[in-house]
């Protein structure tokens, strides 16, 4: 387990931009992360911090980053496979080892940047598909509770929420189903789904992704492109010109140009097509 003091949290959030977070535990196996929940009941619980903004006032008190609780392996149960994930496994990584295994139905999330239980957290999505629909059940960890398990339809998935919003639960691990598929299939259907994202998405620049979830009867990237918002800039934030759902740093920004530039957009959107835009990525910090 690492233990880090005075960690900036711009080297954590894939935005690049933080301040400080007083102290940051870095469990290795579900064992040091259910001590760490356990000791600081109030910790900030974290996975890649892919979907996450930090202020640039940073944390007050301990962060615990699960991308180091890391763990793979499958069962066969007729012509499904079922996948245990760690917390800390990259969805990519879950995705590969589906594929690996000749299971189909997780290629979907191939290139989506953050964790199991990040992923689990936002229900996160791409390409059609859902963790909610290939989640089984996942293992959780809080307080109160201890170590106890909750089954998919138990897990109140929603569009990019979970149970998980305002509960002190954290996830130590989730089975996945798969099934039995062709390898090669599996394998041409992830790589399409990245060379959408590469030609779609400005992986170049530092991002939390769609910066804004999608608008009932909507879509953000279309409504701020409409709005000519395109390479709309505070300091070192842009409204990316590539696609305009997603707030890049494309020079050395602050988490306050962000904010400032998230504000913006959702005022100019409001105004001209009276849709209130709510913010997809999480925004935590002083
Ligand atoms: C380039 C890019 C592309 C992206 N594409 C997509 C996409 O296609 N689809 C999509 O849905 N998202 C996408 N995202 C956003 C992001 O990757 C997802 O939201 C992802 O699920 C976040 O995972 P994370 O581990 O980084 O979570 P974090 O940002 O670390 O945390 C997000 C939330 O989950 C909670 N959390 C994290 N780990 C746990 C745990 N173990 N137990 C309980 N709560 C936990 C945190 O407290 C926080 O509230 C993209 C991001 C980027 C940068």
């Amino acid at each position: 387990m690492t233990i880090l003091y005075n960690e900036p949290m711009k080297n954590r959030s894939s935005f690049r931009t933080g301040g400080i977070a007083d102290m940051v535990i870095l469990p290795e196996n579900a064992e040091e992360l259910v001590n760490a929940l356990s000791q600081y009941k109030n910790a900030v619980i974290l996975g890649n911090c892919t979907n996450t903004l930090v202020t640039d006032k940073g944390i007050r008190g301990v962060v615990i980053i699960t991308a180091d609780v890391k763990g793979l392996s499958v069962e066969s149960d007729g012509e499904e496979g079922i996948i245990t994930a760690s917390c800390g496994e990259s969805m990519s990584s879950l995705a590969n080892f589906a594929m690996i295994n000749s299971l189909t139905g997780l290629e979907f999330l191939y290139g989506i940047p953050g964790t199991v239980g990040g992923g689990i957290y936002m229900n996160a999505g791409a390409f059609g598909g859902e963790v909610k629909d290939v989640v089984k059940e996942v293992t959780l960890f809080s307080a109160e509770r201890g170590i106890f398990t909750l089954r998919s339809d138990q897990m109140e998935f929603g569009y990019r929420t979970s149970i998980l919003k305002g509960k002190s639960y954290t996830v130590l691990s989730a089975a996945f189903r798969g099934k039995k598929g062709k390898r090669a299939e599996i394998e041409a259907k992830m790589n399409e789904y990245m060379a959408s994202r590469k030609a779609k998405q400005p992986l170049e620049y530092p991002s939390c992704g769609s910066t804004f979830k999608r608008p009932e009867g909507y879509f953000a990237g279309r409504l701020i492109e409409e709005c000519n918002l395109k390479g709309k800039a505070v300091g070192g934030a842009m409204v990316s010109t590539k696609h305009a759902g997603f707030i890049i740093n494309y020079n050395s920004a602050t988490s306050d140009d962000i904010l400032k530039l998230i504000d913006c957009v959702k005022q100019t959107v409001y105004k001209a097509k009276g849709v209130m835009l709510e913010e997809e990525i999480k925004i935590i910090g002083e």
